[in-house]
């Protein structure tokens, strides 16, 4: 058996025990992209429902992380959102 069979195994093991302490670690480590690619279609579903993308930057966020009901008709990141009350660069943009 290599380490990572082993660590396999305790995950298993600790999972099992209730101690999920390594292997959220590890998750920890992952990607975003990582992260999504290993769901399963249900689970990549789920997660789909509760993606938006901004207009702004073209990065996908949670639902908590958008703001909708802006003055600039169009979905944003709390980020660029922030920011173009800030600065009007948005101004004569798509
Ligand atoms: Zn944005």
């Amino acid at each position: 058996m290599n380490s990572r069979d082993l660590l396999e195994k305790q995950i298993i093991d600790d999972a099992n025990n209730g101690d999920t302490t390594v292997l959220a670690e590890l998750l920890e480590r992952l990607s975003d992209e990582e992260i999504f690619n290993a769901l399963s279609d249900e689970n990549q579903e789920k997660v789909n429902e509760n993606r938006f993308i901004c207009e702004k930057c073209g990065e996908f966020f949670p639902r908590e992380e958008m703001v909708f009901d802006n003055d600039y008709d169009c979905d944003l990141c709390k980020g660029c959102n922030s920011a173009i009350q800030h600065n009007s660069f948005m101004t004569g943009g798509k």
